[in-house]
């Protein structure tokens, strides 16, 4: 009886997770069982050539190249007698894919699906959010952020080695150079309107006073960590509204609570897809230890700085 009951898998996760090769194991697998299969993978996607799915390493089995569920359908009502059902890149199917899956299982196949669950924007990526949810079973693979090595969230779009806009255009399937895998910290999606903002976050070791040659054309703007966080928050978005070049500047200790437990690090983090990081000394006796000190602390929380010595 076992055998009539279909199942629903979906292997999901960014890009570079591996997704085509747990496919391919896990239909593999079926097929040393001598079990009938069959599988789908958009012809959109032909980046390695036709009628096969392939991982980035090349692992391949044969399988259909589609670009509509009718022949998807004439294919398998041809093969009535399939057991398992694979579909690869299932994202770039047209609509509709999902009724299709949720057919065959009332079939008793067992249909396995691969694709990935976010846009680069990190939005919910039709269809793997209602698939997700029909399954049996999920597996959500990570890649490795190519910025820390840390598990990786979602797909980093780079065009002309550049962050995407967030309107930019949702599906190309581009060179493999056009994406990297990237943690929460580091996946970026840049908005036009700040397109030409550019943002400093200066901490200054034993200076109140900034140094002409950092500050030209920028508008300093003196941290505050009396304030909420949220009226610093509202601050630099006002100013935000008004200034094109803003430097956030501080000659406080980085690890100085603002509120709560959250600190000056904290406030670089929440900005830290916009803005550069400077620490800022000028040289005097034992500086150089200080400033170890502080680019140690910054390092260690994942934010890159320079240092800037007069
Ligand atoms: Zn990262």
């Amino acid at each position: 009886m076992e055998n009539f009951i279909g199942r629903l898998e979906v292997v999901t996760g960014s890009m570079f997770s591996g997704k085509s090769e747990e496919l391919i194991r896990r239909l593999r697998r079926a097929n040393y069982a001598k079990q009938k299969i069959l599988v789908f993978s958009p012809s959109i996607d032909n980046r390695y050539g036709e009628n096969g799915i392939y991982s980035h390493n090349k692992n391949t089995v044969p399988a259909y190249s589609v670009s509509s569920l009718e022949q998807m359908e004439k294919i398998l009502q041809e093969n009535i007698d399939v057991e398992v059902i694979g579909i690869d890149e299932i994202q770039f199917l047209p609509e509709g894919i999902v009724e299709l899956c949720k057919k065959y299982v009332d079939l008793g196949k067992r249909v396995i699906v691969a694709g990935l669950d976010q846009d680069f924007r990190a939005e919910p990526f039709k269809p793997l959010p209602e698939l997700m949810a029909l399954a049996d079973d999920v597996t959500k693979l990570k890649a490795i952020c190519m910025v820390c090595g840390k598990n990786a969230y979602s797909s980093q779009r780079l065009i002309n080695g550049e962050p995407a806009f967030e309107d930019d255009p949702l599906v190309s399937i581009g060179s493999v150079e056009n994406y990297e895998a990237r943690c929460r910290m580091h996946h970026i999606v840049r908005k036009r309107q700040y397109a030409n903002l550019k943002l400093k976050f200066v901490i200054s070791l034993n200076s109140s006073e900034l140094d002409e040659n950092i500050k030209k054309d920028y508008y300093v703007y003196k941290l505050d960590t009396s304030l909420k966080v949220s009226e610093i928050r509202d601050k630099i978005n006002d100013l935000r509204q008004v200034h094109k070049k803003i430097i956030i500047f501080s000659n406080e200790s980085v690890s100085k609570k603002i509120e709560g437990n959250y600190t000056i690090i904290d406030l670089m983090k929440e900005y830290s897809k916009l803005c550069n990081i400077v620490v800022y000394a000028k040289k005097e006796f034992n500086i150089e230890n200080s400033m170890m000190t502080t680019l140690f602390l910054l390092n260690k929380c994942n934010l890159s700085a320079k240092e800037y010595l007069i």
